[in-house]
């Protein structure tokens, strides 16, 4: 059997994150990365875009702007990236703190899917080139830290110390693994929201930032805002009982404008938090994302804002009539979403709405689209043994899946944190 000085399970930012950082500390280390899929299926494969100003992406109760800060610098200085530019700014800002909202002003990049994916390829030829030794398209299953092995799809492997970090879709292994580990751990915390699509022309603010960062009262905010080449798509979960439910998501390709299908694309969502009873967030996406899926035959839902203004559900006619005047990028399930939504979640994203209409005039077209559910599962909160997110003697996890990050500059810098600790174990 194999024995590494560290194995890295997730090629997304934070496995990728920790792979380069232990290279550049230890050019020796015998490193292996392991992925069920051939290419990692988080945010670098999915739109890529990037942020660099703190606070976003990097949860306040891991960590101090400082420290943060201090990582982000590392991963700009690894990620050389072209940090786009922005105008009106004042205008927008102004017009959000008359509101009582706020407009936070980052330094973004994006590469969009297609120049993610050549991202990775790049990346993944410099670690084999600096001799990380890859295993794409296996899967880890199980792990015995007494004896320090772990069992993937195709055998078994050593390990001195090992980063686990699988992202938001590896929710459910990474339960296991703490079971497995019996590390205590919480996962209280969802965030549920609606994406929005409309024309470019009712949300022109993107044609200044691309993805403009507003902050609403009652903690509701946009996010992961996408345009040119823009689309909603579904992401797939299932429940331990195997029961099928959707998230909407969206992406775009990188600039092209030749290939541009006019449209914009953002997410809407609202925290929850649950405290008592201590709930966990898993447990109830998996219940409104069911609900949804129930009523939209095995589809998300979507709505017209001009059917919801009127409180009637669309039909397949409202997406064919000639004021509602675009194709949705996604197929789903014309309804009415406030059937499926919890009404304080609804009520306060849709005053979020209006706000935002009052700032960006023209987002409350009646042509606009709500698609439903938007759900981010990124909750699971082991309880960490030290500042470099170790949960067991040579065990780490960091990223999405961990709670440790929001996003892939967050998650890099996490992995490097991560690193750092596993450094000191070979
Ligand atoms: C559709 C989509 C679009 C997104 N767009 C953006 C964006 O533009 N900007 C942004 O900042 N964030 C975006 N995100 C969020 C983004 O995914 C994360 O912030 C970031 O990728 C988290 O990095 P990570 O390394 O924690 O996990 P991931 O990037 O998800 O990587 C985890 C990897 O682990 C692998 N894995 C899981 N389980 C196992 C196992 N048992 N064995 C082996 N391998 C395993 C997975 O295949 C995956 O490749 C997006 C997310 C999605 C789903």
């Amino acid at each position: 059997m194999e024995i590494y000085d560290a194995i890295i399970v997730g090629s997304g930012p934070a496995g990728m994150g920790a792979a380069f950082s232990i290279l550049k500390r230890n050019k020796d280390a015998k490193i292996l990365m392991l992925d069920k899929r051939p290419y990692s299926t988080g945010g670098m494969r999915n739109d890529c875009k990037m942020n660099f100003t703190f606070p976003i992406g990097f949860p306040l109760e891991y960590w101090e702007e400082g420290d943060a800060n201090r990582y982000l610098d590392e991963v700009i200085e690894f990620l050389k990236p072209n940090i786009l530019s922005k105008n009106n700014i004042d205008t927008y800002k102004a017009r959000a703190e008359r509101l009582g909202c706020s407009l936070l002003e980052i330094k973004q990049t994006h590469l969009g899917t297609d120049g993610g994916l050549e991202l990775i390829k790049e990346l993944l030829k410099k670690l084999e080139e600096a001799g990380v030794t890859l295993a794409l398209s296996e899967e880890m299953l199980t792990i015995d830290n007494k004896a320090k092995v772990i069992k993937t799809t195709k055998r078994e492997l050593g390990y001195k110390s090992i980063l686990i970090a699988p992202g938001r879709q590896g929710f459910h292994f990474l339960q296991d693994v703490m079971h497995q580990l019996e590390i205590p751990y919480m996962d209280n915390i969802i965030d549920v929201g609606i994406r929005v699509e409309t024309r470019i022309e009712h949300y022109p603010i993107v044609k200044d930032y691309y993805d403009p960062k507003f902050y609403f009262k009652e903690k509701v905010r946009t996010f992961c805002t996408n345009s040119g080449n823009a689309h909603v798509v579904k992401e797939k979960y299932a429940t331990e009982r195997g029961d099928i439910w959707y998230s909407v998501n969206g992406h775009a390709f990188k600039a092209d404008e030749t290939k541009n299908n006019g449209l914009v694309n953002f997410a809407l969502l609202k925290t929850v938090r649950f405290t008592e009873p201590l709930a966990s967030g898993q447990d109830f996406a998996e219940h409104l994302g069911l609900l949804a899926s129930l009523m939209g035959g095995g589809k998300p839902l979507m709505q017209r804002v001009g059917d919801f203004r009127l409180g009637r559900r669309s039909k397949s006619a409202t997406f064919n009539g000639d004021l509602y005047d675009f194709k949705p990028s996604l197929d789903a399930c014309p309804s009415d979403i406030s059937l499926a939504m919890p009404s304080k979640v609804l009520r306060y994203i849709w005053s979020a709405m209006k706000n935002l209409d009052t700032i960006v005039p023209g987002v409350l077209h009646p042509s606009t689209i709500m698609y439903y559910p938007e759900i981010k599962l990124y909750a699971n909160k082991p309880e960490y043994k030290d500042s470099n997110f170790q949960v067991a003697e040579g065990v780490f996890f960091a990223g999405d899946g961990a709670g440790t990050s929001r996003g892939i500059t967050g998650a890099w810098a996490s992995g490097i944190r991560a690193s750092e600790g596993m450094l000191k174990y070979f």
